[in-house]
């Protein structure tokens, strides 16, 4: 299959209370303009300066979405058009996004990524964590940046009923800090292999790479 007939294929299937990620990363820009010309408009990538490249290149339309670990130094990069950061995990990491957004005058989308897998390798913060930094007063001060809701990684395997807990898991942490903040709409779980399952346990936004655009190719 052509990414186009993925790309339809894919969308058919989805509940209209569910976004896809297209997830581009490592992809070259005609690959991800023939996403666009079939009508993808929220594309994912995991490296700041490779996002900023094809946010250079591609129509001013698109909705870029930070999915990949975020250091510090390089927000300021993508601050200027970064449409959503999935992986925020530190009230630190918060208090330099909202100075950049700031500097453009604007309000960032965030996501709190949440550690549901087993894996160590996993970035994310505990479910305690998450909370107290959703209630506490220095994140209150930061007018230039805006939790909307929670982001997970499932651990990297076949057994379907862990990977069900961990989606699980992640559902009960977002209802949790939902009673914090009922503002919360975001669910960002489920990549190519485990997305229709991820929107059984309630996802609302699913990260989907290799199902549209092929197996990625880390060599060159
Ligand atoms: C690469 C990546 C995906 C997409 O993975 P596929 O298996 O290709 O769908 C989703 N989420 C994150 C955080 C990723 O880094």
């Amino acid at each position: 299959m052509n990414i186009t007939e993925s790309l339809k294929n894919i969308s058919a299937q989805l509940p209209s209370h569910v976004t896809l990620v297209a997830v581009s990363k490592t992809k070259p820009v005609s690959d991800l303009m023939e996403a666009y010309n079939a009508g993808q408009r929220v594309f994912g990538e995991n490296k700041i300066q490779e996002m900023v490249d094809k946010h250079e290149q591609m129509p001013k339309d698109i909705q870029w979405h930070m999915i990949g670990h975020v250091q510090r130094n390089k927000v300021k990069y993508m601050a200027e058009f970064i449409s959503l950061i999935h992986g925020v995990d530190s009230l630190k990491l918060l208090k330099e996004i909202n100075k950049q957004a700031k500097k453009h005058d604007r309000t960032i989308n965030c996501l709190l990524q949440i550690k549901i897998a087993e894996e160590d390798s996993k970035f994310g913060m505990h479910p305690t964590d998450a909370k107290e930094l959703l209630s506490s007063e220095e994140f209150s001060e930061l007018k230039n940046v805006s939790i909307t809701g929670v982001m997970g990684m499932a651990t990297f395997t076949d057994d379907t009923k862990q990977i069900e807990q961990e989606f699980n898991k992640l559902k009960a942490t977002f209802e949790e800090l939902r009673t914090i903040d009922d503002s919360l709409q975001t669910i960002s779980m489920g990549m190519s292999g485990d997305y229709q399952l991820a929107i059984d346990c309630g996802s609302t936004m699913i990260r989907v790479g290799s199902s549209i655009f092929g197996s990625r190719n880390y060599s060159n």
